[in-house]
């Protein structure tokens, strides 16, 4: 597979090749906020941002999602699939090496023990176009994680800003034949050092100051330290810190029906882990009753329990969780004590 070029002024021309076949999806500004939306035109398109609000787990697992619907009709009951359908595969575009981390751990959590077609059948229809970050943003360290500036996989085509214009560099057999039309160039050795400059740069600028090697072990002892005592005091369980994040997956399943009973739907929507109710059970039992046992599960989910079950940190430092904190809790910094502890 070779590395081609696209000069910014045929920007639009791949984007209106794109929307041929697909609904393209992509950064886009929302107040003061930027979302990942349909974009209609090219000049929606805002791939300098620095993060999104939510992720792009929310194309794939979105936030309230309707599963089917029911209603007793003469003794008998009908049932109507509600499942969304898409009219054409989707190409999302202008993802951050991050979340492409956030996307693959999702793969695990909705494909190895089970496979949930719900999530699958949008996952394999949609196109993942990369971009690396021009730079850090405010409270990222994917470099600590491993998982920026630069991204080794979980792409069809990543991006790379090099001056007036992409370097385009394909991760797979589509991402490759999508690189046909004759604006592409190919690349030069002298675009391939401006690409790996652009992203040492930023790596230069970041130089996280957490060393996250052995970390898994420093959280099984510290189980019960005094440290998560101040994070079970700030807290405010308002559950931003789950749904922000990329790789937070938890449902709950909900039965929205008529006054009779006589009919009915059964929705999917996101679930935090930080909420009283995550962990009540038949019977009343509440495992995770205590504030202090569903502030300690988040940060184990996503630094101990994630590298045990899956292999893999399920923190793939996008920094959004610091961002949204009405509590200013970093987990950057909770994972700092814990190794310092
Ligand atoms: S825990 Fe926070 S920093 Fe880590 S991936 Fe989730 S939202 Fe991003
Ligand atoms: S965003 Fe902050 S305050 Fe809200 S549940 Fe998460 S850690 Fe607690």
């Amino acid at each position: 597979m070779s590395d081609k070029i696209l000069t910014k002024e045929n920007l639009p021309a791949f984007i209106e090749e794109l929307k041929g076949e697909y609904e393209v999806i992509g950064p886009k500004r929302s107040g003061d906020m930027f979302v990942f939306d349909h974009i209609d035109e090219s000049e929606e398109l805002e791939l300098d941002y620095p993060t999104t609000r939510l992720p792009p787990k929310k194309i794939f697992l979105p936030q309230r999602e309707p599963l089917y619907e029911y209603e007793k009709k003469e003794g008998d009951v009908v049932i109507r699939d509600l499942r969304e359908r898409w009219d054409k595969k989707r190409v999302l575009l202008g993802v951050h090496p991050c979340d492409i981390a956030g996307l693959l751990c999702l793969d695990k959590v909705f494909g190895l023990e089970y496979d949930d077609p719900y999530y699958w059948e949008r996952r394999n229809s949609t196109v993942i176009i990369g971009i690396t970050c021009k730079e850090p943003c405010e409270h990222g360290f994917c470099d600590a994680m491993e998982t920026g500036p630069d991204a080794a996989r979980g792409y069809d085509l990543l991006m790379t800003d090099i001056g007036g214009k992409y370097y385009l560099r394909p991760g797979s057999e589509l991402g490759e034949k999508l690189l046909k039309a004759d604006y592409f160039g190919e690349a030069t050795e002298d675009d391939t050092r401006r690409r790996d400059a652009a992203i040492e740069g930023v790596r230069r600028k970041m130089k996280t100051d957490l060393d996250i090697s052995g970390i898994e072990g420093r959280m099984k002892e510290r189980v019960d330290d005094e440290l998560w005592s101040e994070y079970t005091e700030r807290c405010v369980l308002c559950g931003a810190c789950n749904f922000v994040c990329p790789t937070c997956h938890c449902f709950t399943i909900r039965d929205e029906t008529n006054f009779t009973g006589t009919k009915g739907r059964r929705v999917r929507v996101w679930d935090a882990c930080h909420f009283k109710n995550f962990a009540l059970i038949a019977g009343g039992l509440n495992f995770r009753g205590k504030k202090d046992s569903r502030i300690k599960h988040r940060i184990y989910d996503k630094l101990y329990y994630s590298k045990e079950k899956y292999g893999e940190f399920f923190c793939v430092g996008c920094g959004r969780c610091a961002t949204f904190c009405p509590a200013e809790i970093d987990i950057k910094e909770v994972a700092r004590k814990v190794q310092e502890a």
